[in-house]
């Protein structure tokens, strides 16, 4: 089966905490605080494997964790950084947020892609020391990793999708052009995962051939197979329409042609926008007549038209030709730019506790809405920092802080930011 959609849950690792600890050496009376800081937590890296073709890989594993970072130690010795972990995923997998279909991230270069940011690490203890505080008997705990299910959806990358109903020669013409191996079958549904194929042409041009197998009537609504391969013409530049042009299995050419593109049209509409040529297959089992009647009828409609026997590669280098200059002046393959995630709606949240723990005068305040709230804030853009100055306020933080008694001046400490309180 080939598998092409999977869910995932990713954690990246936990910082490591700051560590406690008193310099101690024999004949000095009281050292001072000596507390390394928290490793950072591993990250969970998306990388494109151009090895791999499915996501099949995906559907028995679910969970994927990075390690957290180390603790920090005595003597300012902080805790090791955890390593990464790399997630291989064939090139064109986009990654979603399950929950609200969020482009996460289109791993469709070499360019790894952090997707979920492992914790930083605490602070030890020494970085607490103050002339008027000497012994600071507290350190900061490593943040939690990101944590999220994601949806893996692969999205070819071709330049150009072959499309056209099942038996008609698709996966022929992929096997005369290119070093793809697609089966073929005179049965339907010989091919059951799409492939991809490098057709050199002219000039020393290259370009990417994908057979889209199994599109039928009803695909679209998830008839047959074809619903989910669908998704792989979405991203294609062009689209080489096939058909039997000699009827061989009883259908009528103009009919399939149709139905077809119909097919791609209730999919997504803009597939029915695609530049498209048409291939009439099979000519050798076909009457001059035929062949004839079916260009007059895609050259009315404004497509134009090559007749081929795919499989003894008859006239298959003109429509090598077409395809070669019409991708040289289409647009690159699309790659879906990665959504911004939304500011966390804090009236949305159902709990919206925090906890104030106070330490040598410093004012620690803990929560895990507020920790959500501050992933998503950007404390080097101004309007970002006016936001979380309201949420601090909406979402009751700095009442929490005068309940628990702070003053003019006072250190407040969340998480990654530390700030003086000011009325
Ligand atoms: P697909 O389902 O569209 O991928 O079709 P296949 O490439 O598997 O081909 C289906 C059948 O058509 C196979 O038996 C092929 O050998 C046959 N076929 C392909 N091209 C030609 C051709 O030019 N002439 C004839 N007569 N048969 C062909
Ligand atoms: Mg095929």
């Amino acid at each position: 089966m080939f598998v092409d959609i999977a869910k995932i849950n990713i954690k990246a690792g936990d910082g490591g905490n700051g560590a406690v600890t008193f310099h101690r050496e024999k004949y000095v009376a009281s050292g001072g605080p000596d507390g390394g800081d928290g490793g950072k937590g591993g990250d969970v890296v998306f990388v494109a494997d151009t090895n791999l073709s499915t996501l099949q890989d995906f559907r028995y594993k679910r969970k994927y964790a990075a390690n957290p970072g180390q603790n920090g130690m005595s003597g300012r010795k902080n805790g090791r950084k955890a390593e990464d972990l790399i997630i291989r995923v064939p090139l064109g997998t986009l990654v979603k947020d399950a929950e609200t279909g969020r482009i996460i991230a289109d791993i469709s270069s070499k360019e790894p892609v952090v997707v979920a940011k492992g914790g930083k690490g605490g602070w030890g203890n020494s970085h607490f020391a103050t002339p008027t505080r000497q012994t600071p008997r507290f350190a900061r705990p490593g943040m939690p990793g990101e944590e999220f299910d994601i949806q893996l959806e692969l999205k070819l990358l071709a330049d150009v999708g072959l499309v056209g109903f099942p038996n008609v020669g698709k996966s022929t013409l992929l096997s005369v052009v290119s070093q793809a191996k697609p089966e073929i079958a005179d049965y339907h549904f010989t091919t059951i995962t799409p492939k991809l194929g490098v057709v050199s042409a002219k000039e020393g041009k290259s370009f990417v051939m994908a057979d889209i197998p199994g599109l039928i009537e009803g695909a679209w609504e998830g008839v047959g197979l074809g619903h989910q391969f669908l998704r792989h013409v979405e991203r294609c530049r062009m689209l080489v329409h096939i058909v039997d042009i000699a009827g061989s299995e009883g259908r009528d050419p103009k009919e399939d042609f149709r139905v077809i593109n119909e097919e791609l049209k209730k999919f997504n509409a803009e597939l029915a926008e695609r530049p498209m040529v048409v291939a009439g297959n099979k000519c050798d089992l076909a009457t001059d007549e035929q062949i004839e009647d079916f260009r007059k009828y895609v050259e009315g409609l404004g497509y134009e038209f090559y007749p081929i026997m795919a499989a003894i590669r008859y006239d298959v280098d003109p429509l090598l030709d077409k395809i070669t200059e019409m991708l040289s002046k289409l647009p690159p393959v699309t790659v879906y730019e990665a959504e911004p995630a939304p500011q966390v709606d804090i009236d949305s949240l159902n709990s919206r506790e925090v906890k104030i723990t106070k330490c040598d005068g410093i004012y620690f305040v803990e929560g895990k809405w507020l920790y959500k709230v501050m992933q998503s804030v950007n404390f080097d853009d101004y309007e970002s920092l006016n936001y979380f100055q309201n949420v601090l306020i909406s979402g009751g933080v700095i009442e929490a802080l005068r309940d628990a008694g702070i003053e003019e001046g006072d250190t407040v400490s969340i998480y990654e930011v530390q700030f003086d309180f000011v009325e």
